[in-house]
């Protein structure tokens, strides 16, 4: 399934309006209005020591620990000659996700901000901001607004599921190859050219901005203990308004989604982080959408997409067609991308559409641990998390189709 129509974010419906606060289409004149100019370098000093406690986790998928990252960069960047770089990340190439494109349509001084503050906190000579238009067109019209951010950088990103890994993001800055590569060193420790190199997602850094102004105490005094801050979520699939909307963090799934409208009572499951997500059942709407509330379910909010499927729709059907997509936008260079992925998908379209083979659910099984854990970066580690979850959560349907029916019919 597609997003076709995003409405508009509708920030403080169940959260609380922080990234998004200045309003939309925010320009410079709304941004200062709203947050006032922050200085990067008075920032710097204590910008470390405040990440760490805020609990601030990386919002572009992986949800690391935003301040190890920086604590990791600032360590490479004593090394003599270093040069540091800091990148903003905000290609977005997961399909369901629109919220790195609401932000920077939206906040993109508030982005701006992160990316100069980082840079002042690890000492910094380039800065770099990489997405897709026409998110990179809001960035540098915002950009032309003020001084501070003339030493930016701006680099397209091409429309494409794996553009936004983290190795392919410094591969296309570096030869405009979007593709990722076997990566033996820690980014932080060789990167971009050789330099240490501080790659956060673009929400990530706005929310940085917002420590660097405010401290610690005032990012932890919206959300839970072990989830701190807001999250920007995009909520797509069947719910009345798809939409991007800012929460709260620890909100519940079904409060997210009955905000977007909809009918929780009708779901037969959801599909949280993303393509490289997991699926969660009906009954498990309740957890909290953190990292510690989807853990016992081997799923993470990661850039923070849920994808609502009715119980009209077939679970196997769905998880066939997103097979199919991950498969096909692989690049192909590594044994999992030419040969699993293809073979996976082939069999998940057989198990939905042709084939009743008992024998089929098996190859799937078989094929998906083939693929885990072998490529050169994590897309095919990302699609079999998503398929093992599919296998759990759509088990009676699995058995169904593999004897000619589908449980959708009796729904
Ligand atoms: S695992 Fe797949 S997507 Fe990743 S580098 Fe190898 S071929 Fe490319």
């Amino acid at each position: 399934m597609t997003v076709e129509a995003m409405v508009e974010p509708e920030s403080g419906a169940i959260g609380v309006d922080r990234l998004l606060a200045a309003g939309p289409d925010a320009r410079w004149a709304q941004h200062a209005t709203r947050f006032g100019a922050l200085d990067a370098a008075a920032a710097a000093p204590t910008l470390l020591a405040e990440l760490e406690a805020s609990g601030l986790g990386g919002r572009g998928g992986a949800g690391f620990a935003a301040w190890r990252k920086l604590a990791a960069t600032l360590e490479a960047g004593r090394r003599p000659g270093a040069r540091p770089v800091v990148i903003a990340n905000g290609s977005e190439g997961e399909p369901l996700s629109h919220k790195d494109a609401t932000l920077l349509r939206h906040a993109p001084h508030l982005v701006i901000d992160g990316l100069l503050a980082a840079a002042a906190a690890v000492g910094a000579s380039d800065a770099y901001l990489y997405a897709a238009e026409p998110g990179l067109e809001a960035v540098r019209a915002a950009a032309a607004e003020r001084a501070d951010a003339a030493r930016i950088r701006f680099v397209a990103a091409p429309d494409a599921f794996i553009a936004g890994q983290a190795t392919a993001v410094v591969n296309a800055i570096e030869n405009g190859v979007a593709l990722p590569r076997d990566h033996t060193r820690r980014l932080s420790e060789s990167g971009l050219r050789g330099r240490p190199t501080l790659l956060h997602n673009v929400e990530t850094l706005a929310q940085l901005a917002l420590v660097a102004r405010y401290g610690a105490a005032w990012f932890r005094a919206v959300g839970t203990a072990d989830d701190p801050g807001t999250r920007l979520v995009t909520i797509a699939g069947d719910v009345a308004l798809p939409q991007v909307l800012e929460v709260a963090g620890g909100t519940r799934i079904a409060e997210v989604l009955r905000a977007a409208g909809a009918d929780t009572s009708r779901l037969a499951a959801v599909l949280v982080g993303g393509y490289h997500g997991a699926w969660l059942p009906a009954d498990a709407l309740d957890a909290p959408l953190s990292p510690a509330g989807l853990a016992p379910f081997g799923a993470h909010p990661g850039a923070g997409v849920l994808l609502a499927l009715d119980r009209t729709r077939c679970g196997v059907e769905a998880t066939a067609g997103i097979v199919s997509y991950l498969a096909a936008q692989s690049a192909r260079q590594c044994g999992p991308c030419r040969f699993g992925l293809p073979a996976l998908a082939e069999t998940w379209n057989r198990l939905a559409y042709a084939s009743h083979d008992s024998g089929l659910a098996a190859r799937a099984w078989e094929l998906t641990d083939t693929v885990d854990g072998r490529g050169a970066c994590a897309h095919p580690d990302g699609t079999a998390r998503m398929v093992r979850s599919a296998q759990r959560v759509f088990a009676d349907d699995l058995r169904l189709h593999a004897h000619g029916g589908c449980a959708r019919a009796a729904r």
